[in-house]
C-alpha cells in the first residue's frame, strides 16, 4: 500500500514512492501535484536552429505550418519516457510529412540492460595485454579488447558487469557506462596496465600523460610511405613499432628505389625483409615498446654487408615523437649526435601527419526486447521491418548502426546524439532514447498503435504522459 502522500512511479521496475514535490531514485521522473512527469524536457531537434543552438522551453510562436509539416522538426526520445512495462503504446507515436510521405516515429526511452560501451583510444601505448580486466572505482566494468590500427580497444559494460557479478560491480559498471556516454571524463584502471582517463571526443591521458597524435601507420607503413623523401639525407632509417618495425634498407620499398645496404641487425622476428616482429616488450615507450633507448633493439652491425665508420642512423618511432640520430664509429657502435638541420623536416613530417589522438565510445544495446510491443502488438515484425530496412532506428535522432543476424542489436556513436542523452535505473540499467522512423502503412501493417498516432503539432501542443515541456536543439552536423 501506498504511504499516503506518496505516488508510485512504474516507469521501471524500481517501482520507486515518490512523495509531492521530490524524485524518484533515479532522479528523472517527481511527483508534481500528485502526476509523475519526467523532469527533464522533450528534446525536439529542429533543423532551423544552429547546431548546438537550444530553444528552451520550446515556443510556439517559432512554429509554422509549413515547417511542421516538413521534415525540419524530429521529437527525439531525450526525455520522451519510458514504454515501461511495456504494454502501452510508447510515449509518443508522431506523424510528419517527409519528403511526401506520410511518416510516422515511436518515440520512447529505452531502458538497457543489455547495453554498453565499445571505446576506441587512438594511442599504440600498451595500456594492457588483452583480455585484462578494465576497472572503475576498483570495480571490474569490462576488458581490453583487440587492438586496432593505432588504437586500442576497450569493451565496457554487457549485461553479466551490470547483472551478474556484486551490487557494487553493476552499479560502478552503470556509473561509468552513462559517465562516458554522456560525454564525460572517466577514469579507467587497467589490470597488469595503464590508469587512462577516457573522455568521448577528447584525447586520452594515459597514466598521467596527455596523448597528442595518433600514429601515421605501422613501421613498415612508415617506411612505404617516406622512404623515398628520406633517401640522400640519412644511410639508414628504423621505424620503432611494437608491432611492426621496419628497417628502410632491407624493406622493399628501399629496395625498389635502389637503398644500400647497411648491414645493420635487428633483434626482433623476422616477418618478411625489413619488416620486424616483436623487438621489444609492449610498453609506454618508443613507438608502444617499453624502450627507452631505441639501440637495445640493434644487434651487431655486419661490415661484409654494408655497414662502415661514419654510416648515418636515424631511429624514429611511428608518430615522430620520438627521434635520435647516430653515426657508427670506428668500431661499428652507433654514437648519437645532434639531428642534422636536412634531417629535421623529415621527422615533422611524421608528426605532421598524424592525425589528433582522440577517445570514441560508441553506445551498444540491443533494443530487441519487450519495448518492441510499445511500437507494435506483434513485436516480431518490428524486428523484421528493422532488418529489412524499412523501419529506420536512431538514438536521440542520430541514426544507428544495425547489427546483421537476429534481434535489433544498434551502436551509435554518443558524440552524435544530443548531450547528455543517458540516464539510468538503479535495477541497474542504462536509459537512452530510441525512435523507430518509417511510412505510416508500414508501421500499421506490422500491428502498430495507429490509434496513438498523433501529428507533430498536435504531439508538441498537448504533451504526453509524462508532460508537456519540450526544448528544441540544432542537431549534430550529419
Ligand atoms: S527509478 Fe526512476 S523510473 Fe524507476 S520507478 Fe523510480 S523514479 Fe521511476
Amino acid at each position: 500500500m501506498a504511504p499516503a502522500d506518496k505516488i508510485r512511479c512504474d516507469a521501471c521496475p524500481v517501482m520507486c514512492y515518490v512523495a509531492e514535490g521530490r524524485r524518484g531514485a533515479c532522479d528523472r521522473y517527481a511527483n508534481e501535484d500528485g502526476r509523475i512527469v519526467r523532469c527533464d524536457p522533450v528534446t525536439v531537434l529542429d533543423r532551423r536552429l544552429a547546431e548546438g543552438g537550444e530553444v528552451r522551453p520550446f515556443l510556439q510562436p517559432d512554429w509554422d505550418g509549413e515547417m511542421l509539416a516538413g521534415a525540419d522538426l524530429f521529437v527525439s526520445g531525450v526525455g520522451a519516457g519510458t514504454t515501461y512495462p511495456d504494454f502501452k503504446p510508447a510515449p509518443f507515436v508522431v506523424s510528419r510529412e517527409v519528403e511526401g510521405v506520410d511518416t510516422v516515429t515511436v518515440v520512447t526511452e529505452a531502458i538497457y540492460s543489455y547495453c554498453g560501451a565499445k571505446v576506441k583510444i587512438d594511442t599504440d601505448r600498451h595500456l594492457g595485454e588483452e583480455r585484462a580486466i578494465v576497472r572503475a572505482g576498483g570495480e571490474a566494468i569490462g576488458m581490453v579488447m583487440t587492438g586496432e590500427y593505432g588504437s586500442q580497444m576497450l569493451s565496457l559494460g554487457g549485461v553479466d558487469h551490470l547483472t551478474g557479478g556484486s551490487k557494487a560491480e553493476g552499479r560502478a559498471t552503470c556509473d561509468a557506462l552513462m559517465a562516458l556516454c554522456n560525454a564525460e571524463a572517466v577514469t579507467l584502471e587497467i589490470d597488469g596496465g595503464s590508469r587512462v582517463v577516457v573522455q568521448a571526443g577528447a584525447a586520452p591521458v594515459v597514466d598521467g600523460q596527455r596523448e597528442e597524435r595518433m600514429r601515421v601507420g605501422c613501421g613498415s607503413a612508415t617506411i612505404g610511405m617516406f622512404a623515398a623523401q628520406w633517401q640522400g639525407l640519412v644511410d639508414e632509417v628504423v621505424v620503432v613499432d611494437d608491432h611492426i618495425t621496419g628497417v628502410v634498407s632491407e624493406h622493399q620499398a628501399g629496395k625498389v628505389i635502389g637503398w644500400p645496404g647497411t648491414g645493420i641487425r635487428i633483434k626482433g622476428r623476422r616477418s618478411t625483409p625489413g619488416r620486424y616482429f616483436q623487438v621489444a616488450a609492449p610498453g609506454l615507450g618508443w613507438g608502444g615498446t617499453d624502450i627507452e633507448d631505441p639501440l637495445t633493439i640493434l644487434g651487431d652491425w655486419q661490415p661484409g654487408k654494408g655497414a662502415r665508420p661514419g654510416l648515418t642512423l636515424l631511429m624514429v618511432s611511428t608518430t615522430g615523437e620520438h627521434a635520435a640520430y647516430y653515426v657508427l664509429d670506428a668500431d661499428l657502435t652507433p654514437q648519437p649526435h645532434a639531428m642534422p638541420e636536412s634531417l629535421i623536416p623529415a621527422v615533422r613530417l611524421i608528426a605532421e601527419n598524424c592525425e589528433p589522438a582522440l577517445c570514441t565510445v560508441m553506445f551498444c544495446a540491443g533494443a530487441g526486447g519487450s519495448l518492441r510491443s510499445g511500437v507494435t502488438r506483434n513485436p516480431v515484425r518490428l524486428t523484421r521491418a528493422v532488418q529489412a530496412g524499412t523501419a529506420r532506428v536512431t538514438l536521440g535522432g542520430a541514426q544507428a548502426f544495425l547489427w546483421p543476424g537476429g534481434g535489433i542489436t544498434v551502436m551509435v556513436d554518443v558524440l552524435k546524439m544530443p548531450g547528455m542523452s543517458f540516464g539510468y535505473v538503479p535495477t541497474p540499467a542504462i536509459v537512452a532514447p530510441l525512435e523507430f522512423t518509417m511510412p505510416r502503412d508500414v508501421y500499421l501493417e506490422l500491428g502498430g498503435h495507429g490509434g496513438a498516432i498523433r501529428p507533430v503539432a498536435q504531439v508538441l501542443d498537448e504533451g504526453g504522459e509524462y508532460g508537456d515541456i519540450f526544448r528544441a536543439i540544432g542537431p549534430k552536423a550529419g
